[in-house]
């Protein structure tokens, strides 16, 4: 498989070459360079399949000119091997036609850990076939950081640097990334919200002297692999209802847009997704640009669920392209407007396209905490508040077609929020405790761009 750059202007490269090198040289983001295709057959024939096997499925047409069979089952084996859950992600039954999805029972206890427990394996992979090293830098709202620095710590030939918004993820978030002992790993407070985190990598992407010299390389999001591995759980959900005279529908709580974007490519590889729910936060830029046609960056809005707090969704990028018909030129131009301006209009032919597959939804603080508080009390489970924010979206569109949620987080990770809505404290498992009392240790910078270039070449 080639992969190609959503602005046109960066080389062609192949599966390895876009996992290692995160954003493309352009500024766009990697994609496939056409979507493999699942018949109903073969789909049909992953029933009662394990999670690994049907991961194998998936992801194998976007590798295999990078990976062999052998070293794609390890990775995929050696990925999921410690989740807490022999079907690694679980669907519960919440009523008639109506689902959850567990995405949480991975090592940091958010869905994060299913696509970085995998890339960092196939990272680790190729880093010893070629020899090299390569420093990893990421933005996070909370989870993305935790499962990096899970993830990629102890291993020799990477350095991980994560920045993160101070005072503005929850403390357990905070100490899963900040207690690791591995000095491989940074985890570094910048004084803003999760965009100038954002801001911070894309700078440093962009500056193509500095990108060479350290090798940088980036696993949020905005890495295909990211999403590749994503893809799978949106398989492995319909398959574990072994309906398939049905279609389904997803909600999905969304910052980024990458999880959604993942549903949207199981539907274009041969799943049967009949809509897309994306359900947002009070940091609503993506459901006002699916409503309005306007993408206008706001400023961040601290909420409940902190992983969700962003305005720029990167994916976004990656769901315009498809909709413009890969109109690279188009890409560039509102792109740069974006920059210079902070909003941009969506052509009208494009927002057709995007309304026709993604529906959208925004749910405020106080409904969040309701839902929180209702789904414990009717269905005697504990959600975290991004899970709730789904299942608002969700409560109201379930119909004929199978409606399946996605819980994004245990809510263990989000103790505050979910103390105040449901006046409970949730079971915490044992890795969580053990946080509580290890040592942290954090780096605090500014948005200096020259003052963060210093600190990694001094750490590499
Ligand atoms: C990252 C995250 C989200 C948002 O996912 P995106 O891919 O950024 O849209 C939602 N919930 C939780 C718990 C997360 O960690």
């Amino acid at each position: 498989m080639r992969y190609i750059s959503t602005r046109g202007l960066a080389p062609e490269l192949n599966f390895e070459e876009a996992m290692l090198s995160g954003l493309a040289r352009d500024g766009g983001l990697y994609l496939p360079k056409f979507i493999p295709v699942l018949e109903k057959k073969v789909i049909q024939g992953l029933v009662g399949k394990s999670y690994e096997e049907i991961a194998f499925k998936v992801i194998e047409p976007f590798v295999n000119d990078t990976f062999s069979e052998t070293e794609l089952r390890a990775a995929i084996e050696d990925s999921y091997s410690q989740f807490r859950h022999k079907s690694r992600a679980p669907l519960k039954k919440m009523d008639e036609n109506y689902f959850l999805l567990e995405l949480y029972h991975g090592p940091t206890l958010a869905f994060k850990d299913f696509a970085m427990q995998l890339i960092g394996q196939l990272f680790r992979v190729s880093l010893e076939r070629s020899n090299k090293s390569i420093t990893i830098i990421g933005a996070t709202s909370g989870d993305t950081g935790s499962a990096a620095i899970e993830a990629f710590k102890g291993q020799k030939s990477v350095n991980v640097f994560i920045f993160f918004p101070r005072g503005r993820i929850s403390k357990i978030q905070q100490l899963q990334m900040s207690t690791a002992k591995d000095s491989n790993v940074h985890a570094i407070s910048i004084d803003g919200d999760f965009d100038d985190c954002q801001k911070v990598v894309k700078d440093l992407f962009t500056d193509l002297d500095f990108r060479d010299k350290v090798n940088l390389s980036g696993v949020n999001s905005i890495n295909w692999a990211r999403i590749m591995a994503q893809i799978v759980y949106y398989f492995s959900s319909y398959l574990s209802l072994d309906w398939p005279e049905k279609k389904v529908n997803f909600t999905v709580p969304t910052g980024n847009f990458g999880d959604v974007f993942a549903g949207f490519m199981a539907k274009k590889m041969g799943l049967p997704v009949s809509q897309l729910f994306i359900a947002t936060n009070q940091n609503d830029i993506l459901h006002n640009a699916l409503k309005t046609g306007h993408y206008i960056r706001k400023e961040v809005n601290p909420s409940i669920s902190p992983s969700m707090d962003i305005q720029v969704s990167s994916n976004f990028e990656r769901a315009l392209y498809y909709a413009l018909h890969g109109n690279t030129k188009i890409i560039q131009d509102v792109f740069k407007q974006f920059n210079e301006t902070g909003n941009f209009t969506i052509p009208e032919m494009a927002l057709e396209k995007l309304q026709a597959e993604y529906t959208s939804g925004r749910v405020s603080e106080a409904e969040t905490s309701e839902i929180m508080k209702k789904i414990l009390r009717r269905n005697k489970l504990a959600v975290c508040p991004h899970t709730a924010v789904g299942l608002k979206v969700a409560e109201s569109n379930v119909g004929d077609d199978v409606m399946i949620s996605l819980a994004t987080a245990h809510p263990g990770k989000f103790l505050n929020a979910y103390e105040d809505a449901t006046g409970e404290k949730p079971d915490l498992p044992e890795i969580l405790t053990d946080l509580l009392n290890k040592e942290e240790r954090i780096t605090e910078l500014k948005t200096d761009l020259d003052a963060i270039r210093k600190f990694i070449i001094e750490r590499i």
